[in-house]
């Protein structure tokens, strides 16, 4: 047992799903290790209630199936990931016209069972909660909740930190997961607004026009992107959760009835996608990029959306999160320093944190370009992709398991 292992005394502030499963992971892996999670909110909210559906990569599913925290019931898998752009664009096999290039991703091509799976937020942080509970009720000496506790204040002493909520206390690491969305958070040392809200809820498809179970469609527009991810059918009726991304400052999407929502839905995506022909009622979530520089400051880490928070094109934000805690956790396993497995931290996780910045960056910002030949370039760049089988799987691999 190394030396970190048997004194460190770990404060965890957030249980979100990644300071969840943080404290999971190091409850299991640092056996010796005193953990206590610190939540604003009571352990009986409702977290059912956030309307955010989720898309997990491949890598984030097996992750949480290694901490028991994994419910396959609530999930729906992808099979496939579709990826387009609206017209006018560009195809090597029919030129400028209406007719649009796509990019689809399959699991079997890539001879995986799924490329992820898709749940409701509730359903990611429900089971993490419970098996953590269970966990603390076994090991009541070393692994402690405080729900109902809002960190105050952070304050890094010689040789740690001491955590105020209510009464101070103090630890070895502090690993802050207070998460957030971008409209809420405090600013970071890199920031960049999109002026993009991202519209979020649930459509049904047509019974004559359903496309095949377990597709996830992508749609670049000029206004900015839109994704349809599959859901499992609830009464007979095939269901998908959609992220539609348009301009804060002309939204088309606020003051439209649910029947003119529908309309467009169906003007925006693909014509391979199918037909919609019902949509919930949608909830808005301004969209930015809140970025640290740096993940560590003496013995407090931050992980997951205290780290980093990024625009939900990609689907990537919680995946990345889960792969800071899990690296951090094999880290503090590994070594016999605290400060050396912090040091590391900083070192692993760059590749990983900075190609998924500036891809989802990129990707926010280049879809609405308005300049021209953009639409063509766009174009060529997902029928190149289509067509060289090495590079798309590539992309696959990056979008499953980061950075490694
Ligand atoms: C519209 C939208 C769609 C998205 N789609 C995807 C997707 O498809 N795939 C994907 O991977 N990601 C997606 N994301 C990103 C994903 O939601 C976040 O990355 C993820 O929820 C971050 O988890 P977290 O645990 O870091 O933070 P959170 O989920 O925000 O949890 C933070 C926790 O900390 C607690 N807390 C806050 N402050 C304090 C305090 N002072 N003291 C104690 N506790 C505190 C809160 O109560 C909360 O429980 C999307 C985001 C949005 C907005």
């Amino acid at each position: 047992m190394s030396e970190v292992e048997s004194t460190l005394r770990l404060a965890v502030v957030g249980a979100g799903p990644v300071g969840l499963a943080l404290a999971l992971h190091a409850a299991q892996a640092l056996p010796q290790a005193r953990i206590t999670v610190f939540d604003a909110r009571s352990a009986q909210h409702d977290v059912a209630g956030d309307m955010r559906t989720l898309a997990l990569s491949l890598g984030s599913v097996q992750l949480l199936e290694r901490l028991g925290a994994w419910n396959a019931a609530a999930a729906e898998p992808i099979l496939e990931v579709h990826v387009s752009q609206q017209p006018p664009t560009w195809s090597p096999l029919t030129g400028l016209g209406s007719r649009d290039s796509a990019l689809r991703i399959r699991a079997a091509d890539e001879r995986v069972p799924m490329l992820g799976a898709v749940l409701r937020y509730g359903g990611i942080v429900a089971p993490l909660q419970s098996a953590w509970l269970a966990r603390c009720a076994r090991e009541p000496q070393r692994l402690r909740s405080n729900f109902g506790a809002a960190v105050e204040a952070l304050k890094s002493t010689d040789d740690g930190v001491e955590v105020v909520a209510g009464d101070a206390e103090r630890f070895d690491i502090a690993v802050v997961a207070e998460g957030g969305v971008f409209a809420e958070q405090a600013r970071k040392s890199i920031r960049h607004d999109y002026r993009q809200t991202a519209w979020v809820g649930q459509v049904g498809w047509s019974p004559d026009a359903t496309p095949p179970r377990g597709v996830a469609y992508e749609r670049f527009t000029r206004h900015g992107p839109a994704a349809l991810l599959p859901l499992p059918p609830e009464g007979g009726v095939s269901r998908a959760a959609l992220v539609w991304c348009v301009p804060h400052a002309d939204d088309p999407v606020r003051e439209l009835s649910d029947a003119q929502r529908v309309a467009v839905l169906n003007t925006v995506f693909h014509a391979d996608t199918g037909r919609i022909d019902s949509v919930s009622p949608l909830k808005n979530f301004p969209l930015g990029l809140n970025a640290e520089r740096r993940l560590v400051d003496r013995r407090t880490v931050r992980i997951g959306n205290a780290a980093q928070t990024l625009h939900p094109v990609a689907g990537q934000g919680l995946n990345l999160g889960l792969r800071d805690a899990f690296e951090l956790v094999q880290l503090l396993a590994r070594t016999t320093d605290p400060d050396v497995a912090l040091r590391r931290l900083e070192r692993h996780r760059t590749p990983d944190r900075w190609a998924m910045i500036a891809a989802t960056d990129f990707l926010a910002r280049s879809f609405t370009w308005q300049l021209p030949g953009a639409g063509t370039a766009r174009g060529l760049g997902l029928a190149a992709l289509q067509a060289f089988a090495p590079a798309k799987s590539l992309l696959a691999r990056q979008m499953m398991f980061g950075s490694r």
